[in-house]
């Protein structure tokens, strides 16, 4: 069975480790927190002193990191480290840039590389159950198939190196701004007089339909569970939601496209985030448009 280093073992990274210990790996881990060491020695995961430790014996090289500045910072300390013909999945989600600039590093150094972002959440990870959405050649794409099954459940090859990235961007620009239209159509249904039930029943069989409504409607007691039903605990953070539309606003700048409503989404949960929303679901975003002045 190969071995697997698996550096930043968050809310995230935590669990796909053991998903991948649980399958039969050789896992070493790495974290620049200790604290997280200790609970990923708890569960039986083998863990280095540093990353150039952990990746030295690794055929696979897995990192679920804050950002594109830190997966960077760890590349250059890994690749010097690592065994040539190693490949480099980075499951962070983090600007195209420097998902570029990490699958150039790699390259230059014989080490085959995805950028490998994921939806799915902590939920999703513990369950083995992410999308992967994988950027980079072919050749790299069917060598990580089989550790990326242990952790997903659909794999979608996106394209080039920084493809992966920019589909999770695209997408969860478009989840943010779906996400403030569901809520403003619910708030105005409450305003008019219609009851939460029936205009569920309306909008998740009618052309309004969508994800933000039909599966994670931000109302409680409407439509299947979701953080609604539990007190808008995350779920999705807002904070998670104004971090990828931050990402997807700067991809724009960079690309040349204009992007109004992915801009005025940004906004919006910014000031969601200063004014009660930090720490809670970004479906709660409802509570600030509900009581939004029209002017
Ligand atoms: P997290 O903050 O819980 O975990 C990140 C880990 O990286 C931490 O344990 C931190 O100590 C570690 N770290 C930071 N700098 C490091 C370094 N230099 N060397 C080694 N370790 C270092 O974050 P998370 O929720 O696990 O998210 C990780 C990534 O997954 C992020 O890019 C996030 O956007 C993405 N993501 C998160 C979710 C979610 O629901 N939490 C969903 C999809 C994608």
């Amino acid at each position: 069975m190969s071995t697997v280093a698996f550096i930043g073992l968050g809310n995230m990274g935590l669990p796909m480790a053991i998903n991948l210990k649980n399958a039969g790996y050789a896992l070493t881990g790495f974290d620049a927190v200790p604290e997280a060491m200790a609970a990923a020695r708890e569960v039986g995961i083998a863990t280095a002193a540093s990353v150039a430790e952990a990746v030295a014996d690794a055929d696979f090289v897995v990192t679920m990191l804050p950002n594109g500045p830190i997966v960077l910072t760890v590349y250059a300390q890994m690749i010097p480290a690592a065994r040539r013909g190693a490949v480099a999945v980075d499951c962070s989600t983090v600007d195209v840039t420097s998902a570029k600039k990490a699958h150039e590093l790699a390259a230059a150094a014989g080490l085959l590389a995805v950028d490998a972002p994921v939806s799915g959440g902590t939920v999703g990870a513990s369950a083995g159950t992410l999308t992967f959405m994988v950027g980079g050649s072919r050749e790299a794409f069917e060598k990580v198939g089989p550790i990326l099954d242990e952790m997903g459940g659909r794999i979608v090859h996106c394209g080039d190196g920084g493809a992966g990235q920019a589909a999770k961007i695209c997408n969860n620009m478009l989840l943010g701004i779906s996400m403030i239209g569901t809520c403003e159509a619910f708030a105005l249904a409450e305003k008019l007089g219609l009851s939460a039930q029936a205009a569920f029943d309306v909008m998740s069989t009618s052309s309004g339909s969508c994800w933000s409504v039909n599966t994670y409607c931000p109302v409680p007691g409407t439509g299947p569970q979701s953080p609604a039903d539990n007190g808008y605990k995350p779920g999705f953070a807002t904070e998670l939601m104004l971090k990828d539309l931050g990402l997807s606003q700067q991809a724009a700048a960079e690309a040349g496209q204009a992007t109004p409503m992915g801009a005025h989404a940004l906004a919006l949960y910014r000031y969601f985030e200063e004014h009660g929303g930090a720490g809670r679901d970004f479906s709660a975003i409802i509570d600030y448009l509900r009581t939004a002045t029209r002017d």
